[in-house]
């Protein structure tokens, strides 16, 4: 906590109430302001990436250039994207006006809606904390910020940053792990958005009930990724490997499994293995460019997974240094724990059907995912997948790509979560789209004044 001490509740609650205080005053609703604070959050990026970069890889491992692409690069794109739009976003949105209600006119106008509580997760611990923030802004609010324990590092250079960079009585961060984020989840939001598990997303889903609090939820699950027969198997490797095995695997939008037909298995099993030792050489454990396993726990959840399980390749581990290969698992039973539980880390069963139209009856059975990857050439196959499944977003021919588009929202869908972001879906978000209707004072038609008639009521249905 970077003002009060985290031990102390009345301090947390104080906190809250001096941030609660700055939006009532109104300042952070101005255009100018929000900008200048997106702006402030960009100069803090470009002079601390070096301290930045080093928290990432003290807490994760994460090489340089992936922490660009997916951390840092990733929230600079995002507050580029927003302040060419923010002035587009804020204006009221036309609306038409029925003919009963004219001469009139409608509208939506955007408002901020007060404080926000922003709690992050520990995989991506820059970007999911920070791009939540700059929706935050963008929308005029103002927040408190809460970064994950676990990565405990970038937890700590928020916690001096952020009121080196921001306006301090707007934006706080306050560190802290259960006990401090219970505490919080007490106080009396506008709005929480929340990044992590399932279990959590339950604790805080019912806390924000009490306060009657609306909620985004951003969980996680087992996203699925289909390898039909017609896909190009070289690409498809590539592609999958890249998205499996950044962040040594610890990403909410990872492919979790691969349902792939027997027919083409080994072709891809092999296409895998030869993309990974490209990626990371033979001796990924050597590799610059691969992450680490973020704690023990983790770690042992990981090699817990691994146990009476047919593994094709890797599996070495060093829970001293955090090292996980990047490991392929074959046919695990549907019912053992690895195809139960969110992976999380570098492990990747596939499993192998004697057709690929049993792939969307199994992604059905399961709980929808946040994501959903299908390698196709075929149009009617691609077709089918998106009209037979539901997920938060879905991928065609590749990973998570479609991360990168700031025009995408990005959300989960039931057991994966609720709400999205991510340029001017966080903006919309975070903001309240206050309905207005303006009328005129002119022709005042009596018709929907009582005393009723037969008449007006026959013509009111025909106007209404
Ligand atoms: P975590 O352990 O960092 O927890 C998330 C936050 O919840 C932390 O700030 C933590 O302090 C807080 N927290 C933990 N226990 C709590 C409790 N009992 N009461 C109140 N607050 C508590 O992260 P995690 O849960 O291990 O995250 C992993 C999960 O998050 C995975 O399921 C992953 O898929 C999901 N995830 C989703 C996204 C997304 O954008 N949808 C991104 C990253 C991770």
């Amino acid at each position: 906590m970077n003002a009060a001490d985290p031990t102390n509740h009345s301090e947390i609650a104080n906190l809250v109430s001096g941030v609660r205080d700055t939006f009532a005053s109104g300042y952070s609703k101005d255009y100018a302001w929000r900008v200048e604070q997106l702006k402030q959050l960009e100069l803090m990026i470009k002079e601390k990436q070096d301290d930045l970069l080093s928290a990432l890889h003290t807490d994760l491992g994460k090489c340089k250039t992936e922490a660009w692409i997916s951390e840092l690069g990733f929230v600079l794109s995002d507050i580029n994207h927003t302040i060419k739009h923010l002035k587009k976003w804020m204006k009221p949105r036309k609306k038409s006006t029925p003919i009963g209600a004219q001469p009139g006119k409608s509208y939506v106008l955007p408002e901020p809606l007060g404080t926000v509580l922003i709690i992050g997760a520990w995989n991506y611990p820059f970007q999911l904390l920070i791009a939540p923030l700059v929706a935050a802004i963008a929308a005029g609010n103002c927040a408190v910020l809460k970064p994950s324990e676990l990565s405990s590092h970038m937890s700590t250079l928020l916690a001096q940053l952020i009121p080196k960079y921001l306006d301090n009585n707007a934006y706080v961060v306050v560190e802290g792990a259960v006990d401090e984020t219970t505490e919080l989840l007490k106080q009396q939001f506008d709005h929480i958005f929340y990044t992590g598990g399932e279990a959590v997303g339950k604790i805080v889903m019912s806390a924000a009930a009490k306060h009657l609090t609306p909620v985004t939820l951003e969980l996680g699950g087992k996203s699925p990724c289909i390898v039909d027969n017609s896909a190009n198997i070289d690409v498809t490797a590539a592609r999958i490997v890249w998205s499996k095995w950044m962040n040594a695997g610890q990403t909410c939008v990872a492919p979790d499994y691969v349902l792939v037909e027997k027919s083409i298995s080994d072709q891809l099993v092999i296409a895998i293995q030869n993309k990974i030792s490209d990626f990371y050489g033979k001796k990924p454990e050597t590799s610059k460019d691969y992450g680490k396993i973020i704690n023990e726990r983790h770690f042992q959840r990981l090699t817990g997974y691994l146990e009476n399980q047919n593994v094709v390749f890797g599996g070495n581990q060093n829970i001293q240094t955090g090292f996980f290969e990047p490991t392929l698992v074959l046919d695990p039973a549907l019912d053992s724990t690895i195809m139960q539980e969110e992976i999380f880390g570098p492990i990747l069963p596939i499993i192998t059907l004697d057709s690929i139209d049993e792939a969307i009856p199994m992604v059905n059975a399961r709980a929808k995912p946040l994501a959903l990857y299908v390698y196709t050439d075929s149009n009617d196959y691609e077709q089918k997948v998106l009209q037979q499944t539901s997920a938060g977003n879905v991928c065609v021919n590749d990973g998570f790509m479609f991360m990168t588009n700031p025009d995408l929202p990005f959300g989960g869908v039931g057991n994966s979560g609720m709400g999205s972001y991510h340029g001017q879906s966080g903006f919309d978000r975070l903001s309240h789209l206050k309905t207005v209707m303006k009328r005129s004072f002119k022709f005042d038609v009596s018709l929907r004044y009582p005393p009723f008639s037969k008449f007006k009521l026959s013509i009111l249905k025909r106007v209404l």
